[in-house]
């Protein structure tokens, strides 16, 4: 392994699905020097802040996972805070890293950066090839300018930052609110009140027919301490001068929304009626990685989507139906 087991270890973002999921991976594999912080603690957003933090602590590998996000409609309704929050977020973490020499920096970002209607399964290679989803636009384009950042940072200072798009993912520490979740929590928690309140039918947005991938937060988060892990030469061999430092993290498996929440409602024994809210937007018709590169470096995911929404659902029940 790369990182020794003392090695001095920033998640920024901690309490997020990604952060949070990688921030357990690591105390499982017994490293014991994870650093983090609360947003409260420390304001990512402040420069002075953040570069104190940096100076103070030392970090020697840094997991980029703060950032602000959330679904189509949260994403329609504050597109400003979406591109504003996350270029200061990333820019301030990323300058500090280089001013303290952090070894390696793994910067998390999203698929939503590819382009709207790019042939399938997504390749590294298709990134600013074509027009973005406009619903989630102002968040893409900080995420791009953010693996621009990871590239130029290593032409210009030689440093070792890595750009990993997750695919969508879920699990316990997702975010179930209704105005802002992304479509798994809501299913599930609109499932489990459908179900609670005896309800014969469940309301889905949307025609039912775009294609989503989804990965456990916890495969992610192995995912990510793999290629942080990775020796020099495969390290390396991510981070040529001819192409952005970028690789996709995901299952490389997509299914309907139909059939997403299909699966939810049978993990969670509702039989009701699904019925399909139309006037809701669809968004992106398909989004479906390609996970070769991450395939090659010999690392594969282990959840299927039934037992991850399995775990998620008995982590969530009793605060679900409360
Ligand atoms: P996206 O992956 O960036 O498009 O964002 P979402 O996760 O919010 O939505 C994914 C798909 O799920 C879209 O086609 C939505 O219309 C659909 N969907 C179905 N029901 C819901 C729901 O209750 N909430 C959300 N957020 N999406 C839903």
């Amino acid at each position: 392994n790369f990182m020794k087991s003392d090695a001095r270890i920033y998640i920024a973002g901690h309490r997020g699905l990604v952060g949070s999921a990688i921030h357990r991976s690591l105390e499982e594999q017994g490293f014991t020097q994870v650093i983090t912080r609360t947003h409260r603690e420390l304001d990512l957003l402040d420069r002075a802040a953040v570069e104190a933090f940096f100076a103070a602590e030392r970090p020697e590998f840094v997991f980029l996972a703060a950032a602000k996000v959330g679904g189509i409609l949260a994403n329609n309704t504050y597109p400003a805070d979406f591109i504003r929050d996350n270029l200061v977020i990333q820019t301030n973490v990323i300058e500090a890293s280089r001013i303290n020499e952090v070894k390696r920096l793994l910067f998390l970002g999203s698929s939503c950066i590819y382009p709207k209607l790019c042939s399938q399964p997504i390749k590294e290679e298709y990134l600013l090839t074509g027009p973005l989803e406009p619903t989630n636009r102002p968040y893409a384009i900080a995420k791009i300018a953010g693996i621009e950042q990871c590239w130029s940072y290593n032409r210009q200072y030689g440093t070792q930052y890595l750009a990993a798009m997750p695919t969508n993912l879920y699990g316990p520490e997702d975010n179930f609110d209704l105005n802002n979740s992304h479509v798994l929590p809501a299913l599930i928690r609109k499932t489990a009140e459908a179900k609670k309140a005896g309800e014969k039918q469940m309301t889905v947005w949307g025609t039912g027919t775009p294609r989503r991938e989804l990965m456990y937060s916890d495969d992610l988060a192995q995912g990510c301490t793999f290629l942080m892990n990775l020796d020099e030469a495969r390290f390396q061999s991510l981070l040529v001068e001819d192409a952005p430092p970028l690789i996709n993290i995901g299952t490389g498996e997509d299914v309907t929304i139909r059939e997403l929440a299909e699966t939810v409602a049978r993990v969670l024994e509702f039989d009701g009626e699904l019925v399909f809210d139309t006037t809701k937007p669809d968004g992106t018709p398909r989004k479906l990685m390609d996970v070769g590169r991450l395939h090659r470096l010999g690392w594969h995911h282990t959840t299927s989507l039934e037992q991850g929404i399995r775990l998620t659902w008995e982590a969530v029940r009793s605060q679900l139906t409360a």
